[in-house]
């Protein structure tokens, strides 16, 4: 691939505030994206348009239909092959911008592996659905000083937060504990396109301030947008919090290991079977179950159908069984057709 010609990015050096000087510094800068769903998909492209340095993409999914209405980067053809969304975004982020380096890393975000996933940016963008990877971002970014941009977005209605160690509160000192009971999801409640993408696109107008050297114009304000109603608040955010048991106390939960279950709901009518350290040769494990059901694999990942259960199975070891929400179904199935 020839360079860009000059003037690729010549509309946002020409705004003044950013100018050359932080596209220069956006080339430099690195970006992980947790979580390649509505919000991911937006920031990646965003960021990779901008001219961003790298992009390290981390997703646990794969495409399905359902994600296209909302989805940016992805296609019909991506929904058909079922390719894992960091695989999938990473192949058409090539295609907007070759010249990002762009890392996919189809792996669910643990305390296991945060270190290896998160290290090594300038920035991390919060495009996960829920509570227990956010906290362990949040831990992680504040035991390290490294600053990430929380965001949410169900039915019409939508929150944005950045989050800068040591000078903004950070989620644990604005919510202590995650909320109690049953959440409203995208599964349950729906949740329309423009409010991932309004959302998505102040979390990226916070990360380019940040990786153009521009933190200090991040609005230090919690941002809440309902599309439907048309209404916009936001409201101040304070400093870290003096009683923070991150921020202040220095303790971090969320990064032990030995919290989480091997086994969790996963939104949807599924279940996710967590395996750490137990590569699969999945074009053996085909090869086995071809005679008991019906089998489609790619190089990243494979599905065995066995009515009413389908079971994606990625290289690592990792499972998603959909069409139960019975963690023991889910685990004998795990058992009886990959292995104890
Ligand atoms: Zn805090």
């Amino acid at each position: 691939m020839d360079a860009s010609p000059p003037d690729r990015y010549s509309r946002q050096e020409r705004f003044a505030p950013f100018g050359a000087e932080g596209q220069r510094k956006l080339r430099s800068a690195r970006a992980a994206i947790a979580g390649c769903g509505a919000l991911g998909s937006f920031h990646a492209a965003a960021l990779a348009r901008a001219g961003i340095g790298g992009l390290r993409l981390i997703d646990r999914d794969y495409i399905e239909w359902n994600n296209l209405q909302r989805q940016w980067l992805y296609e019909e053809r991506d929904a058909a092959e079922a390719l894992p969304k960091a695989v999938a975004a990473a192949r058409r982020l090539a295609r907007i911008n070759a010249e990002v380096a762009v890392e996919a890393e189809t792996a669910d975000l643990t305390a296991a592996n945060v270190d290896d996933l998160l290290s090594g940016v300038d920035v991390i963008l919060d495009g996960t659905d829920n509570f227990e990877t956010r906290y362990l971002i949040n831990d992680w970014c504040v035991d390290r000083g490294v600053p990430w941009i929380y965001g949410a977005a169900v039915g019409s209605y939508g929150i944005v937060m950045p989050v800068l160690p040591a000078e903004t509160a950070c989620l644990a000192c604005l919510y202590p504990e995650p909320p109690s009971g049953a959440q409203p999801t995208c599964e349950t409640a729906g949740v329309l396109n423009s409010i991932t993408a309004a959302v998505a696109a102040l979390q990226v107008s916070a990360a380019m301030q940040i990786l153009s050297g521009h933190a200090d114009c991040v609005p230090r304000r919690i941002t809440t947008i309902d599309v439907w109603t048309g209404e916009i608040r936001q409201r101040r955010q304070p400093g870290p919090q003096p009683d923070c048991r991150a921020c202040a106390e220095r303790r971090f939960p969320y990064l032990d290991s030995g919290r989480r279950a091997p086994i969790s709901l996963c939104g949807r009518n599924a279940v996710q079977i967590h395996e750490r350290s137990r590569p699969l040769d999945l074009a053996a494990l085909g090869e086995r179950l071809a005679a008991l059901g019906e089998v489609r694999s790619n190089e990243f990942a494979l599905r065995f159908f066995i009515a009413p259960y389908e079971m994606t199975v990625f290289p690592d070891g990792r499972a998603i069984i959909k069409g139960t929400q019975d963690t023991g179904v889910a685990r004998s199935l795990y058992a009886r057709y990959i292995g104890a």
